[in-house]
């Protein structure tokens, strides 16, 4: 039975076998039913157990390797020996990589040809080893085949392999407790028992009046050896399927299983079995069909089961295809295209699905969704385990405690913010700031990541810190302490350690609360508490098959497992949550709405050839009588491609939406011309603009913006519908929908000045110069409006105590370089490129430092010295970098700066902050230290610009100005300007990195202020 997606397979399927048992009298038992998944097994059985109204005693859905191994276990009984044990892919990683070390140190891998020697211990080329054995065993090629084989087609790793196969067969087969097997073996082995006993293989025969096969594309050679002793000869027999959906060739199907059914599985008398083709597509409309036909046409392989009709009772659909210019910008589209779906179509969460080619795509996916209010989840089974979100914290801190691993920032910033953690970035900054403050408060003076490696380390450090900001390390130290003492314990394992840990995290209740509660949180708390459930589920069995293992072997074990295990464990109820997943994971299932997203060329399709190390795809080509041809290889992979393609279009009911990334980087991939061609303007399909998210946000925002629009005249049906909108949401209690909320609308609240008519003004020379340039920007600024560049302040301050030791004479100017190298690693500057980045600007802003402190001639009278001097109603304060004596005894007053603007020559002669400096000197502020108190100008020493030597400005003496008292007056002007009630924006060319720009009535961005 050929059946297309959509068409009814599964029922088709069922209600055959209903047939069989109502109609023809069988028992149940007599039908036999294989398919590809033990889930799938189960859903089978329970549609059939469900129409027959009954419970069934016997499985009559498996899967091939259920059927294989209970035979297997059935012998074993009866010949009284131990009961065969299926190998998983993990363990299998595990084996083959113990063997390749024993290879290695033992006879220095020499059975290895010379250029694979340095891989082998790698993880990759265990997965490679482990594929081209797996490959050889489904289609019969025994390790003495594989040699000949190597030797044919002159490829020595063959050869190698050849060996190492038998070595592995041997340990596997001779293991202590029982045979085990890896999956394909397992069949094979089947194979070989019912061959081996006639008796057993017509007792089977026998017993099975009808059998069914359901995905009969995905099987591979040896299950059709198994089916042919099964059922084969003419016996009853029933196989479903679907060639186009064939997408499993990396685990060893073979698409030629099925479109060489009816030559290879024929009726008593030797004819061709029958074929029938469902036509009748059930799932989609006659729109998804065509756009699904036009790529099944480019399908290799007879055609005849492709031309469905559609059923008139199922609406048309819907398909879109759209470029975006980022992948950001492509997950927002998609998260937008979903709310639309959900909020104005009415369609639940549940129905709507977003399919990737590759898991790598996930993240950013979910995240994007979440952020855009899509409840989103990931499937469990798209993860391995150890990559679980609540499953990799502990297994790092298991290998922590285990001294495998080293505790440095890294690791533990990603334990902090784990579920266990629980901090989110502003916690985690509250955390490295209390850290610091302690560390000063101290006298010591190291960097916030060293403190926090030691927090986790000793959670001693932790007892003097503010509790609440001290929590999310506090619950990391706990459980590292409580690993650390179950690997001490007496016979530790793993299970005891991690059991240790998550009794101590006690966040079990937790989840399962916010689980049972409902709401956002649920699904992420389920996933974890399964993925937990699993790891305990995965090291008990570990720990009973191999209980003198240590925890260091159980990690082994499990971190290399790169494959989700198949897992029966019942799977959390998802809810009302939009679904990510992987193409493959979605073939069988279905939804109204589904996104393919990321159909980039090179990613879908990916012709980067499969198992080319060890040539596994090869040896499949060989065997199958194609012969080495990378072409053919390459057309071959091209197919399974588009087959997974289509298989992701053909799970949509009702909208399918297709997108990509278009620029200089990225491809839109060949599959979306297929599948949709472009037929509007022009040569190509545009870029799609994302629109305004479909939030309450972006829907105030939006209505707000026709209620205000000065082109619309007041009466304007869309300002009075968008009026009506704002107020009902007002009346909803929507944030920013009420008028009274809008900044620009409310009365002032106070209209006093800021100080009393009189009052003093404290002010410095550096906010003199900031009033003067925008009173608005001051004003906000002091109110807290500020940027807060760390980084910069921070090196700020480290130059300045540099300038300030050789000033002192504690350090030599000689000596400045070293004595930066030492204070820098305290600065927290992070890692990565961005670091190396401000370390070199760090290190030439010093080295100029020093320049300028070798060839200035003037005479040093202080550094770092206050002062404090009145003017007018200015009480004038602040600080001077250093205070210098020119040759005519003068004193002259330089600022070391280190940022990288500078003002232009043109405003030097009247700059606010050297003229507030050098009146500060007039005044008197320095008499402690110069009895004689002329201003001999002052000067900006620029050390942080863009040019190799430092840069010097100077303003003359205020004497030597045409208006000698125009600094006097601009101070005055400056108190009475901020002791007052109005603060105007003055608008200049700091404009472009004002911090307060949002709030600026000058800009655009500010709009929101304006009224
Ligand atoms: S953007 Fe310019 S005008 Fe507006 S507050 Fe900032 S500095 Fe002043």
């Amino acid at each position: 039975m050929l059946a297309g997606p959509g068409t009814g397979k599964t029922t088709t399927l069922v209600e055959a076998a209903v047939d069989r048992i109502e109609r023809d009298g069988l028992s149940p038992e007599q039908v036999l039913l294989l398919t590809f998944g033990r889930r799938a097994a189960a859903e089978l059985r329970d549609r059939i157990a469900a129409r027959l109204g009954r419970t069934i005693r016997e499985p009559l859905a498996r899967t091939f390797h259920s059927y294989a191994f209970g035979l297997l276990r059935q012998d074993a009984a009866l010949r009284d020996r131990p009961a065969p044990r299926l190998l998983s892919g993990p363990e299998q990683d595990l084996l083959i990589r113990d063997l390749l070390r024993g290879d290695v140190e033992e006879f220095g891998a020499r059975s290895w040809p010379q250029r694979l020697r340095a891989a082998l211990l790698t993880r990759g080329f265990a997965e490679e080893l482990r594929d081209l054995l797996l490959r050889a065993a489904e289609r019969g090629v025994d390790p003495a085949k594989l040699r000949q084989l190597g030797r044919q087609y002159q490829r020595d790793d063959w050869v190698a392999a050849a060996r190492f196969a038998r070595q592995y067969a041997a340990v596997t087969a001779l293991r202590p407790e029982a045979p085990a097997y890896d999956p394909a073996e397992l069949v094979r082995a089947a194979v070989d028992l019912l061959r081996g006993d006639p008796a057993l293989l017509e007792r089977e025969r026998r017993a099975r009046a009808v059998v069914f096969v359901d995905e009969y594309q995905d099987t591979d050679p040896a299950q059709e050896e198994l089916l042919q002793l099964l059922a084969g000869g003419g016996q009853d027999l029933v196989v479903v399927g679907d060639p186009d959906q064939s997408i499993y060739a990396f685990r060893g199907a073979d698409v030629d299983g099925i479109r060489r059914f009816t030559e290879r599985f024929r009726r008593a008398d030797g004819s061709e079995a029958e074929t029938v083709a469902l036509t009748r597509s059930r799932r989609a409309g006659a729109v998804l069909l065509e756009a699904s036909r036009r790529i099944a046409r480019r399908l290799p392989g007879p055609s005849a089961h492709r031309r469905l009709e559609p059923d008139p009772r199922v609406p048309e659909g819907e398909v879109d295809v759209h470029l975006l210019h980022s992948a950001h910008q492509e997950a927002a589209f998609v998260a937008q295209r979903l709310r639309a779906a959900h909020l104005v179509d009415g369609i639940p969460w549940s129905r709507m699905a977003v399919l990737v080619r590759a898991a790598s795509a996930i993240p950013l996916l979910r995240r994007t969704l979440t952020a855009a209010g899509v409840p989103a989840t990931v499937r469990r089974e798209e993860l391995p385990l150890v990559d679980q979100p609540a499953v990799r914290p502990l297994l790092t801190l298991l290998e922590i405690a285990t001294g495998r691993r080293a505790l440095d920032t890294e690791v533990v910033l990603d334990l902090l913010v784990s579920p266990y953690g629980g901090a989110d970035p502003l916690a985690l900054r509250r955390l490295r700031q209390e850290l610091r403050r302690h560390e000063l408060a101290t006298g010591g003076g190291r960097s916030s990541s060293v403190l926090l490696v030691e927090a986790i380390d000793d959670p001693g450090a932790l007892l003097p810190l503010d509790p609440v900001a001290a929590a999310p390390a506090q619950r990391i130290a706990t459980l590292l302490e409580a690993a650390r003492k179950a690997v001490a314990a007496p016979n530790a394992t793993a299970e005891t350690v991690l059991w240790a840990m998550w009794s101590a995290s006690g966040v079990a209740e937790r989840w399962a609360e916010t689980a049972v509660r409902g709401g956002p949180g649920a699904a992420a708390a389920d996933r974890d508490l399964d993925a937990v459930t699993a790891l305990f589920d995965t090291v008990a069995r570990f720990v009973d098959r191999l209980p003198a293992a240590g925890p260091a072997v159980f990690l082994d074990h499990l971190l290399g497992q790169e494959i989700p295990g198949d897992t029966l464990a019942p799977r959390a109820p998802e809810g009302e949550t939009v679904a990510i997943l992987t193409a493959h994971a979605a073939k069988g299932l279905e939804w109204d709405v589904v996104a393919v997203v990321g159909v980039q060329e090179g990613v879908w399709p990916d012709l980067r050839p499969r198992g080319s190390l060890l040539g596994s795809e090869t040896l499949v080509d060989v065997v199958a009588g194609r012969g080495p041809n990378p072409l053919a290889t390459v057309s071959h992979v091209l197919a399974e491609e588009r087959r997974l393609f289509y298989v992701a279009v053909t799970r949509a009911r009702r909208r399918l939406l297709v997108t990509a990334v278009s620029n200089e980087e990225e491809q839109p991939s060949r599959f979306l011309d297929e599948l949709l061609p472009w037929t509007g303007p022009g040569d190509e399909r545009p870029l799609t603009r994302v629109p305004r998210g479909l939030d309450l946000a972006g829907v105030v925002a939006e209505l707000r913006s026709v209620v205000c629009a000065p082109d619309l005249p007041p009466d304007h049906p869309r300002r009075l519908a968008a009026a009506h909108h704002l107020a009902r949401l007002a009346a909803a209690g929507v944030r920013g929908a009420d008028p009274d909320q809008w900044y620009a609308l409310p009365p002032l609240s106070d209209d006093r000045p800021l100080r009393e008519p009189g009052e003093p003004v404290r002010v410095s020379p550096s906010k003199v110069e900031a009033f003067i340039r925008c009173p608005l920007r001051w004003l906000l600024q002091s109110c807290g409006g500020t940027a807060g560049d760390l980084f910069h302040q921070s090196l700020g301050n480290l130059v300045h105590g540099l300038a300030y030791d050789v000033a002192t004479g504690a350090l030599a100017v000689d000596d400045l370089l070293d004595a930066f190298e030492q204070r820098w690693s305290r600065l927290d500057a992070g890692r990565g490129w961005s670091a190396a980045k401000q370390y070199d600007r760090a290190r030439e802003v010093v080295s100029k430092l020093a320049a300028w402190l070798r060839a200035n001639p003037h005479e040093l009278v202080a550094a770092e010295a206050d002062f404090e001097v009145e003017v007018g109603r200015a009480r004038l304060v602040g600080r001077v970098d250093r205070l210098e004596r020119d040759s005519e005894g003068r004193l002259v007053v330089v600022d070391l700066k280190t940022g990288r603007s500078k003002p232009g020559s043109s405003e030097l002669p009247q700059h606010p902050q050297l003229g507030a400096y050098q009146l500060a000197v007039e005044r008197g502020g320095f008499r402690r230290m110069a009895r004689k108190a002329t201003s001999g100008g002052a000067v900006l020493v620029q050390l942080g610009g863009d040019t190799k030597k430092p840069s010097v400005q100077r303003q003359p003496p205020l004497a030597d100005a045409d208006d000698p008292a125009w600094a006097e007056r601009l101070v005055a002007q400056a108190a009475e300007g901020m002791a007052g009630q109005e603060f105007v924006a003055i608008e200049n060319h700091w404009c472009g990195v004002c911090p307060v720009r949002r709030s600026c009535p000058l800009h655009a961005e500010g709009g929101q202020v304006t009224p």
